[in-house]
C-alpha cells in the first residue's frame, strides 16, 4: 500500500466512479460524497453516490441529494452502479464493515479503490490509495486538502463548496468541537469565496424540527434521561414504540446525545436508540468531553469504534439488557469518571 500521496488519481484511467460511505450516513458522509460526485462530474466523469441505508431528511436539500442510491431500497441499481464502476472512492469510514452489507459488492469490484477519511486506525488493506487524516475535522476537510494540493479548491462550484461546508459544519457541531485547527478556517474562507450561504446551510440543517421532534426531545430529557451522578454520566434511551408515539423518523434524534454534556461536570453521554430498520438492534452513540476514550469503550463493549470524543456501536438485545450492559461498561471506567 502506498502512503498518502497527492497524485490523487489519474483522470485518464477512469470514466465511471462510485462513491460510497458509511451506514447511517451523516452530514459529513453525504456532504463529502456529493462534493466528490459534483467535482468529478464537472471534470467530465460519471459519478454515482451509493449509501448503505437511508439518510436524514435534513440533508435532502443538498445539491444532487436526490441522485443518491440507497442500498437497502435500490439494491439492484446500486449493485449495477458498483459493477460498472472503474473507480471506487470510499469516503468517511475506516473499515469495510462500516458499509453494513454494501461492502460485499464494493470488495467484489475489481476497480481500484481510494479512501478519503478522518477516522483513527484505518484498515490499510482495502484501498490502494489512502488519504487518511485522523486530525481532520471531517472527511470534507481531507477533500479540501486534496483539492487545495491540486490547485482546484478556488475553482470549485458553488454547489461543491456548499456540500463541503455542510459536511464540516455537521461533523463539528457547527464548529463547536474538534474544530480548533486554523487550517479549517482557511478552507472555509475559500469556500465562502465561492459564494456559499453558510447561514442558510446552518438553518437548513439545524432549524428543521417538526413538532414531534421538539416534543420527543423534551420527553427524552425529562422522562428518559438517567443521570449517574457518581459517574458524571448520562444515559438516554429510545425505543421504536416511543418513536412511533411521537411520529418521528431516523434523523430526528440527531444531536440529542450531545445535550447532556451541557450539564456542568458531565463527562460522558450515551444514547441507546433502537434501530428503526432493524428492530431489536440497539444502536449506541457515545460522546465525551476531555480525555474519556469513547472509541475504546465502544470497541471493548459495543462492537463499535469511532473517535475519542464521539463513537458508536450496536448491541443485539432488549433495551433493558442494553441498559444493563451500558451500566456495566461504565463501571469498568469508574476511575476515569469519578
Ligand atoms: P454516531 O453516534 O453519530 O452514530 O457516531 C459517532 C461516530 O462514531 C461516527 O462518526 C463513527 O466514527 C463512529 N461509529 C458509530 N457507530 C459505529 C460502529 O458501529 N462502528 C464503528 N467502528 N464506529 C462507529
Ligand atoms: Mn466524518
Amino acid at each position: 500500500m502506498e502512503a498518502s500521496t497527492f497524485q490523487f488519481f489519474d483522470f485518464s484511467t477512469f470514466n465511471r466512479a462510485v462513491i460510497c460511505t458509511h451506514v447511517n450516513p451523516d452530514g459529513d458522509a453525504i456532504g463529502s460524497s456529493l462534493a466528490l460526485k459534483l467535482y468529478l462530474e464537472r471534470m467530465g466523469k460519471q459519478a454515482t453516490v451509493v449509501v448503505p441505508n437511508i439518510f436524514p431528511d435534513f440533508l435532502k436539500w443538498l445539491p444532487s441529494a436526490d441522485t443518491i442510491l440507497i442500498y437497502t431500497k435500490q439494491a439492484e441499481l446500486a449493485k449495477k452502479a458498483v459493477e460498472e464502476a472503474d473507480l471506487v472512492i470510499v469516503c468517511d469510514l475506516n473499515q469495510p464493515s462500516r458499509m453494513a452489507g454494501l461492502e460485499a459488492d464494493i470488495m467484489a469490484s475489481t476497480a481500484p479503490r481510494i479512501l478519503i477519511d478522518h477516522h483513527l486506525d484505518p484498515d490499510t488493506n482495502f484501498c490502494q490509495e489512502m488519504h487518511s487524516e485522523p486530525q481532520a475535522c471531517a472527511a470534507a476537510e481531507v477533500i479540501c486538502h486534496i483539492l487545495s494540493e491540486l490547485d482546484e479548491l478556488d475553482n470549485i462550484s458553488h454547489d461543491e463548496a456548499t456540500c463541503l461546508y455542510c459536511a464540516m459544519m455537521c461533523d463539528t457541531g457547527a464548529f463547536s468541537f474538534n474544530s480548533n485547527r486554523p487550517v479549517i478556517y482557511e478552507y472555509i474562507s475559500r469556500l465562502l469565496a465561492r459564494g456559499i450561504d453558510k447561514d442558510q446551510i446552518y438553518r437548513n440543517v439545524f432549524w428543521t424540527a417538526s413538532e414531534g421532534r421538539l416534543r420527543l426531545q423534551g420527553y427524552l430529557l425529562y422522562v428518559n434521561m438517567r443521570v449517574l451522578h457518581e459517574r458524571n454520566t448520562a444515559i438516554i434511551t429510545l425505543t421504536n414504540d416511543e418513536r412511533r408515539r411521537f411520529k418521528v423518523k431516523n434523523g430526528d434524534t440527531e444531536g440529542i446525545v450531545n445535550i447532556p454534556l451541557t450539564m456542568l461536570g458531565t463527562r460522558l453521554s450515551i444514547f441507546i436508540n433502537e434501530d428503526t430498520e432493524h428492530p431489536g438492534i440497539m444502536k449506541l452513540s457515545l460522546r465525551s468531553v476531555g480525555d474519556f476514550p469513547c472509541d475504546q469503550m465502544a470497541s471493548r463493549f459495543f462492537n463499535g469504534g469511532g473517535h475519542k470524543n464521539a463513537s458508536g456501536g450496536k448491541l443485539q438485545c432488549t433495551m433493558e439488557e442494553a441498559l444493563d450492559r451500558v451500566k456495566a461498561a461504565i463501571e469498568t471506567y469508574a476511575d476515569m469518571l469519578k
